[in-house]
């Protein structure tokens, strides 16, 4: 936060065109040729002769915020372990909870991005939990419904699958139910691995598939090598963002806070520096937002 206007664009600068020496080139079309105006820290190409800025083209795109705080909103989400709220966001950062609210979700797309094209492999251990759609009971006992029943659910209920390498990456996924995640994990899953996953029927399948070992949890957690603990341990964070932190996670978004928590787990034991420049990296090789630019203004 002490950080000057220039300091703050310098360090964006550096990060954004690392691949180029920290010198910047044109998104327009790539050339090198660049003209830069000292007073207003916007750049010129000499190829197409557009203008550009340090953000443009990247998901900071059209930004209100001042760089300096886009760089503390980076260090303050790194340093949330159980995730953190854009409420306490917008504290933090004196903006709206609007623009804290899509500022974080920027990121977690940016963060996100990098499991699009993922496959795991060597010992994978899979697993689902459930997350969302809470009922809440009737007051009085008479009145209250059998909350097992599909009919008196909210059909708002989603299952995380998770298929985790152990010593390796995470890679979560949002179904309606556990078994629809069966043709993801095969096309995610590469040939060969070894897969490990608990009793419950859903996971039968995969023995056509993997080399599968089951643990069966009400009589065990762990059973020779059979568990499932890695995966248990993502969930575990998971919940803890959901309960602890976000209190209540839309399905809608639940996938980004799946991600979210993915790479928090798989990136817990580096250091909250290079967290730090990891996230910025990533969210500044980001093209621009689909889902999230101009998100209130839709
Ligand atoms: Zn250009």
């Amino acid at each position: 936060m002490r950080l000057s206007d220039e300091e703050a664009h310098a360090t964006f600068k550096a990060i954004r065109w690392a691949g180029n020496g920290g010198e910047p080139f044109c998104p327009h079309c790539g050339c090198v040729a660049v003209y830069e105006y000292k007073t207003r820290r916007i750049f010129r190409c000499q190829g197409c002769l557009k203008q550009f800025s340090v953000t443009s083209g990247t998901i900071f795109a059209s930004r209100k915020l001042a760089i300096r705080d886009i760089l503390a909103a980076i260090a303050i989400f790194v340093n949330g372990a159980k995730g953190y709220s854009a409420l306490q966001l917008s504290r933090d950062l004196d903006v709206q909870y609007k623009t804290a609210f899509v500022l974080a979700h920027k990121l977690r797309e940016a963060i996100g991005a990098e499991m699009k094209s993922r496959t795991v492999g060597g010992e994978v251990e899979i697993d689902g939990a459930y997350f969302g759609g809470y009922v809440k009971p009737e007051n009085r006992k008479e009145d209250r419904k059998d909350r097992r029943l599909l009919v008196n659910q909210s059909g708002k209920r989603r299952v995380v699958v998770v298929m985790r390498e152990r010593k390796g990456k995470t890679l979560p996924f949002v179904f309606d139910a556990e078994a629809d995640s069966l043709p993801t994990i095969q096309a995610r899953v590469r040939r060969n691995s070894v897969v490990y996953a608990d009793e419950a029927s859903s996971w039968d399948a995969l023995h056509a598939r993997f080399a599968t070992f089951r643990v069966n949890h009400s009589v065990a957690f762990k059973d020779e090598d059979a568990c499932t603990n890695q995966a248990e341990s993502y969930f575990s964070r998971l919940r803890r963002a959901e309960i602890g932190t976000h209190h209540h996670i839309s399905g809608k978004y639940l996938h980004q806070y799946a991600n979210e928590m993915a790479w928090r787990e798989d990136n817990r034991r580096v250091d909250n520096g290079a967290q730090y420049s990891l996230v910025a990296a990533a969210a500044l090789a980001h093209a621009v937002s689909r889902e999230w630019k101009g998100y209130w203004q839709r």
